[in-house]
C-alpha cells in the first residue's frame, strides 16, 4: 500500500491535488507540517493519507462536533477505521470508542480540544503509540484569528505529556501572517514545512447585483437553480424571518436559521438542509461554521457582509465538491449604512481593552466595510479584488465573475464625467457648499422638486444636461469617479461629494475614462428541449442515491457528492471495472454501491436506446 493506492483505492481519486503530495511526503518523512489551503482543497487527505501509511495511531483535533461525525462517517463509509471522542457521545457509544481505540484496530481518532486532558483520554494517549497530532482549524489557537478557542491553547502541553513525541500537522484555510506565526509558536510545531496553496477557489462564479427589488431577483435565481441547494445569507435575524416565510409561502423549500431559534429548532433546520429535506437555508452569519455539506451549489447574500474575510468564508461554502458553483451578493447602499450601524454599536465584550484599542477595532472594522463597499463597486474583476485583498498577484481577468463576463460592455464616460464635475463645480460655486449625490442626480437630470428648486438651481448651466440618461446610470458613474479619485466623498451616511486635485486636472486635460456598465441583462428559463439527456440520468442517479442515504441514515453527499454522480453521468458506466473510473470512487465504495448504480445506468440505456456514449 503507498500514497497513490491509497489515494485511488480508498478516496477514488487518480492524482493528487495542489499540495497534497508535498505535505503528505513531508509528514511520512517526519517533518511537522503546516498547510493553508482555502475550503475545498482537500486539507483532509492531507493527514488522512499519511495516518494509514504510519504505524500507530492518528489524533485530530477539531473544534467542532457536527464536522467530527460527518468525517468519521465519512471515513467508515469508504473503509477507513476512525471514531471521535466528545461531549456528544452517548455513554454506550463512548464505550464503543474506547474499546475500538484500545483493540489497535483504529487509525484515526477525532477528538475535541477539551478532551485531551481528561482522565480517561490522557491515560489512553500516554500508554498508546500515537504516531501524529494532526490540528484541524488550526487558527483557533491564535487570539488574533476569527475563531479563537481557548481549548487550543492545551494542545501544546498534551503533546509534551506524550511519551514519544509524535509528528504535528496543522490545517487551516485562512490565516494572516500574524496567525500563522501564532499558530507555529502556540502549538510548537518545529521547524514545520509549510504550504500555502493559495485563496482562489477556480469553481466559483462571482457575481454582484444591484436589484431595484431584492426579493424578485432572489426568486428569479432561485427558480433559475431548481433543483439545487444553497443558502441565503442575510444581516439580520428579521430578514432571514420574513424571506424564509415569503419562499415558503411561494412554494420553495426553504428553512431557516439564527441566533434567536430554540436549540432544538436549529438542530431540525440545520438537519432539514444537510439531509436534502430542505433545498434552500436563509441563515444569518450564525449559520456555517462547521457545515461540511459538499453539495452547496450557490451561496446568495441578500445582504452584503461586513467584510470581505466573511464574505470569502460565507461565499466559499458552496462547491466544497469541485462542481461549478455561484456566489451572488444582492448589494443596496443601505446594506452600507446597516453594517456601519451594527459595527458601530457592537460593544467589544473584552473589558480589557483600552479605548484606545477600542477605537483602533472601529477603524480597522470600518476599513474592512469600506473595502467590502468596493467589492460591491468595483467594475474590474470580482475574483480578482479578492485575492489582491488577500496579499496574492490576480492575474487580470478571470472569465469567471460577473464583472469578466460578457454582462459587462467597456463603455467611454468622459463626457458624463465632464457633466457631473463640472455641476459638482457650479453647485459649488452657487452655495459655498458641497452636496450629496441625491441632490447631485436630481440636479443633473433636471428634477422640478422642492428642494432643487429652493437651492436655486434651476438657473444652474449643468441643470438638466444629464435629463436623457437613467438616475441609476448616473449613480454608478458617480460611483466610479468616487472610487477612481475623480471625486472626493465624505465618510459619513450621506457622503458630501467634493472636487479634488484630480478634478481639476480632469477638466483641464479631459483624458478619456472607461468604465464597465451592465448591458440589458435577458431572463434566461431552462427550455425542455434544452434539458439534455444526461440531466434525466443524474436525476434517477440522484433518487437512487437518496435512496441509500435515507436507508443507511447518512447525509446524501456522505454516499457520493453531485460531482461524482456527474461523472457518472458523464462516463456511464455498466459494470464493475468501468465504475471504478469515476472520480471518487474508491474500492470499498464500488463494493458497497458499484452494482446498484451500474444497475440503474444499464436500465436507462435501455430505455435511452438513441444515447450512445
Ligand atoms: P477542505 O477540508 O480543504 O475544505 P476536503 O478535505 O473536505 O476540503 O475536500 C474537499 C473535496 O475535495 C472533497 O469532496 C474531496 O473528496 C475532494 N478531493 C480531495 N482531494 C482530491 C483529489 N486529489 N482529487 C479529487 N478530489 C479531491
Ligand atoms: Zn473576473
Amino acid at each position: 500500500m503507498d500514497k497513490y493506492s491509497i489515494l485511488k483505492d480508498y478516496f477514488g481519486h487518480s492524482a493528487f491535488r495542489s499540495g497534497q503530495e508535498e505535505l503528505i511526503d513531508n509528514i511520512l518523512s517526519g517533518k511537522d507540517v503546516l498547510g493553508i489551503m482555502p475550503t475545498g482543497a482537500g486539507k483532509s487527505v492531507c493527514y488522512q493519507i499519511p495516518s494509514m501509511l504510519m504505524n500507530g495511531l492518528t489524533i485530530v483535533i477539531s473544534p467542532l462536533i457536527s464536522l467530527m461525525k460527518d468525517q468519521v462517517s465519512s471515513l467508515n463509509n469508504i473503509g477507513i477505521n476512525a471514531v471521535c471522542i466528545n461531549s456528544s457521545l452517548s455513554i454506550d457509544e463512548y464505550r464503543y470508542s474506547f474499546d475500538a481505540l484500545y483493540s489497535g484496530m483504529c487509525k484515526i481518532v477525532y477528538v475535541a480540544p477539551e478532551r485531551l486532558d481528561t482522565p480517561d483520554f490522557l491515560s489512553f494517549a500516554v500508554n498508546s503509540n500515537i504516531s501524529m497530532v494532526t490540528v484541524d482549524e488550526a487558527h483557533c489557537v491564535s487570539q488574533w484569528g476569527q475563531d479563537f478557542r481557548p481549548g487550543y491553547l492545551r494542545i501544546a502541553e498534551f503533546i509534551k505529556k506524550l511519551p514519544v513525541r509524535p509528528v504535528v500537522s496543522a490545517f487551516t484555510a485562512t490565516a494572516t501572517k500574524t496567525v500563522q506565526d501564532d499558530i507555529v509558536s502556540l502549538l510548537g510545531l518545529e521547524n514545520p514545512y509549510a504550504v500555502a496553496t493559495g485563496y482562489d477557489r477556480k469553481n466559483l462564479f462571482f457575481s454582484v447585483l444591484k436589484p431595484d427589488d431584492k426579493y424578485k431577483e432572489l426568486v428569479k435565481f432561485l427558480k433559475e437553480h431548481d433543483g439545487k441547494s444553497g443558502i441565503v445569507y442575510c444581516l439580520s435575524r428579521k430578514n432571514v424571518e420574513t424571506v424564509c416565510e415569503k419562499l415558503c409561502q411561494n412554494g420553495f423549500s426553504a428553512s431557516r436559521y439564527h441566533a434567536g431559534l430554540s436549540d432544538e429548532e436549529r438542530r431540525q433546520n440545520q438537519d432539514d438542509f444537510i439531509f436534502d429535506r430542505k433545498q434552500i437555508m436563509v441563515a444569518t452569519n450564525a449559520f456555517g461554521m462547521g457545515i461540511d455539506k459538499s453539495n452547496v451549489s450557490f451561496v446568495v447574500h441578500y445582504n452584503m457582509p461586513k467584510d470581505p474575510e466573511s464574505y470569502y468564508q460565507e461565499a466559499g461554502r458552496a462547491g466544497r465538491d469541485g462542481s461549478e458553483s455561484e456566489c451572488v451578493i444582492l448589494y443596496s447602499g443601505a446594506d452600507v449604512r446597516t453594517n456601519r450601524f451594527m459595527i458601530e454599536n457592537s460593544r467589544e465584550e473584552n473589558e480589557e481593552l483600552s479605548d484606545e484599542e477600542r477605537e483602533d477595532i472601529l477603524r480597522k472594522d470600518l476599513e474592512r466595510l469600506k473595502q467590502m463597499t468596493f467589492y460591491c463597486t468595483t467594475t474590474d474583476c470580482l475574483r480578482g479584488f479578492m485575492l489582491k485583498y488577500f496579499g496574492e498577484k490576480p492575474s487580470g481577468y478571470c472569465g469567471k465573475c460577473s464583472n469578466c463576463t460578457d454582462g459587462f460592455e467597456t463603455v467611454d464616460i468622459t463626457t458624463d464625467a465632464l457633466k457631473i464635475i463640472s455641476c459638482i463645480y457650479r453647485m459649488h460655486k452657487e452655495k459655498n457648499m458641497y452636496f450629496g449625490r441625491t441632490i447631485l442626480v436630481d440636479t443633473l437630470r433636471g428634477s422640478n422638486n422642492e428642494k432643487i428648486k429652493s437651492l436655486g438651481f434651476e438657473s444652474l448651466s449643468t441643470y438638466g444636461i444629464m435629463k436623457d440618461v437613467t438616475a441609476k446610470k448616473i449613480r454608478s458613474e458617480i460611483d466610479f469617479l468616487t472610487q477612481n479619485g475623480y471625486i472626493t466623498a465624505t465618510e459619513t451616511d450621506y457622503p458630501t461629494l467634493m472636487l479634488n486635485r484630480q478634478s481639476g486636472e480632469f477638466l483641464r486635460d479631459k483624458t478619456e475614462i472607461t468604465m464597465k456598465m451592465p448591458k440589458e441583462k435577458k431572463l434566461t428559463v431552462k427550455k425542455l428541449s434544452d434539458v439534455s439527456a444526461d440531466d434525466f440520468l443524474f436525476l434517477e442517479l440522484k433518487r437512487l442515491r437518496n435512496a441509500i442515504a435515507s436507508k443507511d441514515l447518512v447525509p446524501a453527499y456522505i454516499v457520493f457528492s453531485d460531482a461524482a454522480l456527474k461523472d457518472m453521468c458523464r462516463i456511464k458506466p455498466v459494470n464493475i471495472s468501468q465504475f471504478m473510473r469515476v472520480a471518487g470512487v474508491g474500492k470499498v465504495k464500488a463494493e458497497r454501491y458499484g452494482e446498484k448504480f451500474c444497475h440503474c445506468i444499464r436500465n436507462y440505456l435501455l430505455e435511452h436506446p438513441q444515447i450512445n456514449n
